[in-house]
C-alpha cells in the first residue's frame, strides 16, 4: 500500500511502475529501433527512406493499405503474410504497421518453432500469444487532497464500545494550496496513516479519498527556512483546489491480467487490485479464468473506465506451425475480440506440417492461406544495404570510417543485409579492442574471415560433404 512507503517522492505525479509484460520483447525488437513507421506520405505513397525505411516500396505501401483496412474495422477475419527472403524486412515491416496503429499498441512477435515445448501445449502458446496482444488501457479517477499540511488535530471522544478511555473519532487537517487553506474531517484510520507517515505540519501530503491513502510529496518551500530538514526535498505549495480529481492511465493486456490473476499478490497498487478481479487460488491461467477475465473487462469496457487497444501478433516462420495450430489460428482469428495477425515466411510450396501429404504454397493449408493478403519483399542493392547500414550505426553509436560502408554494402548485397548487419558488432568491438574509436576495412575484413554468412557456408558443405571431414 502506499502508505507504507516513507520516501518523499511525488509519487502521484509519478509513471506507475512497469508491469512485467512480455520480457522477451524488448531483445527481440531492438535491431529495428531505427524503424518508426512505415514512412508513407498522406496519399499512402512510399516516400523514400522516410520513418527509418530503406526501400520496399511496394510492400510498404500495401502494409500502409492494410493500416487503413484494420483502422476502418475491414480486415477481422484476415491476415497479412509477408513472404520474402531472410532478412528483406519482415519484422520490421510488421513492426512499423504496428507503430502505424498507435503508440502503446502491444507487438508480440513469435517464431512459428516455438510452439514446440515439452511443457505447455502448441494451441496454449499461441492463445498466451494472442492475449498479451490485446492491450487493455485503463483510466482510473482518483479523488485526491493536496496540499501542505497546516493543523493535525486528531479529535478524541469516548468509545461506548471499549468501556474504558478514548479513541480517535476523526481528525481535522488543514490543508493549504496556493488558492486557499481548508480544514477537512478525516477518517480515524487516515490518522494512523499519517502518524505511520511521520507527517508533520509543512509537509505537502496528498490523501487519496476513497482509499486514505496517504503520500508525502516534501516540505513546503514557506517551512524550509525554519527547520532543519537539508535531506528533505522542498516542494513549491500546489496550484490548484485543495480537493481535486486526477485522471490515471495504465496499459496492461489480457495476458498480464490472465496471469496476474492465476497468481494473486494482494496489495492496493492497480495491477494487485487488476489481479484479484477473478477470485481464485489457480496457478495456471486457463480456458475458463480467462473468460472469466473477459467478462470483467467487458464489464469495465460498458462502464468507460477501460479501453481495448487491439495490438499485432507477428508469427515468423510460419511454415513451421502444424495442421493442429493451424486449425487453432483459424478459431483465433474468428474471436471478436482478436489482434491484428501478420505471419512471414520464406518457404515457397511446402508440405504442411503434421500431414504426410498435404502440400501447400508456404506451407499453410488453404483455407488459411484464403484469409491472408500477401505481400511480397524484394531483395535489396547495394546502395539499399549501405543506408540501412548506416542508419543501424547511427542508433548503435558507431563511428564508420573511410570506406567501411561501402565494403560493408558490397559484403550484404552478395549475402544478406542481415549479415552486413551482424557485422557491424563484432567489428566495432575489434576496433575498441585495438584502441581506435572508429571501424575500418580490416576490421570488417578480419570479420568476414572469422564468420561465414549463410550463402557460403552452405555452398562449402555442398562441395565438401560436410564437417566430418567426408
Ligand atoms: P527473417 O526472415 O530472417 O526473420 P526478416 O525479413 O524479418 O528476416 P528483418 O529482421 O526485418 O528481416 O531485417 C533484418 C534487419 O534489417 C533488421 O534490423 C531490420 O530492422 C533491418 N531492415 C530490413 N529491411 C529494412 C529496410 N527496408 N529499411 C531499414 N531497415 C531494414
Amino acid at each position: 500500500a502506499s502508505t507504507s512507503t516513507s520516501t518523499p517522492t511525488p509519487a502521484h505525479n509519478a509513471p506507475l511502475p512497469p508491469t512485467a509484460a512480455n520480457p522477451g520483447r524488448s531483445s527481440r525488437i531492438a535491431p529495428h529501433s531505427h524503424i518508426k513507421g512505415l514512412g508513407l506520405t498522406p496519399e499512402g505513397y512510399a516516400s523514400s527512406d522516410t520513418g527509418g525505411f530503406v526501400g520496399q516500396t511496394i510492400a510498404r505501401e500495401a502494409c500502409g493499405v492494410i493500416v487503413d483496412l484494420i483502422k476502418s474495422r475491414k480486415f477481422s477475419g484476415r491476415a497479412l503474410l509477408l513472404v520474402g527472403a531472410p532478412g528483406t524486412g519482415k519484422t520490421a515491416l510488421a513492426l512499423a504497421v504496428s507503430h502505424e496503429l498507435g503508440a502503446k499498441v502491444p507487438f508480440c512477435p513469435m517464431v512459428g518453432s516455438e510452439v514446440y515445448s515439452t511443457e505447455v501445449k502448441k494451441t496454449e502458446v499461441l492463445a498466451e500469444v494472442f492475449r498479451r496482444a490485446i492491450g487493455l488501457r485503463i483510466k482510473e479517477t482518483k479523488e485526491v487532497y493536496e496540499g501542505e499540511v497546516t493543523e493535525l488535530t486528531p479529535t478524541e471522544a469516548e468509545n461506548p464500545l471499549s468501556g474504558y478511555g478514548k479513541t480517535v473519532s476523526h481528525v481535522v487537517v488543514g490543508l493549504k494550496t496556493v488558492k486557499g487553506t481548508k480544514q477537512l474531517r478525516l477518517d480515524p484510520t487516515i490518522y494512523e496513516a499519517i502518524l505511520k507517515e511521520k507527517i508533520v505540519v509543512g509537509d505537502v501530503v496528498y490523501i487519496e479519498a476513497n482509499t486514505g491513502a496517504v503520500k508525502r510529496v516534501g516540505r513546503s518551500d514557506a517551512y524550509a527556512s525554519s527547520y532543519d530538514l537539508e535531506s528533505e526535498t522542498y516542494v513549491p505549495l500546489p496550484k490548484g483546489d485543495v480537493h481535486k480529481r486526477k485522471e490515471l492511465v495504465q496499459d496492461v493486456t489480457l495476458g498480464d491480467l490472465d496471469a496476474a490473476n492465476a497468481r494473486p499478490q494482494g496489495g492496493q497498487d492497480i495491477m494487485s487490485v487488476m489481479g484479484s478481479l477473478v477470485k481464485s487460488g489457480r496457478t495456471e491461467v486457463t480456458e475458463k479464468l480467462r473468460r472469466e477475465v473477459n467478462k470483467i473487462v467487458k464489464g469495465y469496457v460498458d462502464q468507460g473506465v477501460a479501453e481495448v487497444v487491439p495490438g499485432v501478433v507477428f508469427i515468423d516462420e510460419v511454415h513451421m506451425l502444424d495442421i493442429e495450430c493451424f486449425t487453432y489460428l483459424n478459431a483465433l482469428l474468428e474471436s471478436p475480440m482478436a489482434p491484428t495477425v501478420i505471419f512471414a515466411t520464406n518457404r515457397g510450396n511446402s508440405l504442411v506440417r503434421g500431414t504426410s501429404d498435404i502440400v501447400s504454397p508456404h506451407g499453410i493449408p488453404v483455407d488459411l492461406l484464403d484469409r491472408c493478403m500477401i505481400v511480397k519483399t524484394e531483395g535489396y542493392t547495394r546502395e539499399q544495404v549501405g543506408k540501412v547500414v548506416q542508419l543501424r550505426a547511427n542508433v548503435e553509436g558507431l563511428r564508420l570510417g573511410e570506406g567501411v560502408l561501402d565494403k560493408l554494402a558490397v559484403e550484404g548485397e552478395k549475402s544478406s543485409l542481415r549479415y552486413a548487419l551482424q557485422l557491424l558488432t563484432p567489428a566495432s568491438i575489434l576496433a575498441s579492442i585495438a584502441g581506435r574509436n572508429q571501424m575500418e576495412v580490416e576490421d570488417i575484413g578480419e570479420m568476414n574471415e572469422l564468420f561465414l554468412d549463410a550463402k557460403t557456408s552452405a555452398s562449402m558443405i555442398g562441395q565438401g560433404g560436410g564437417f566430418d571431414g567426408g
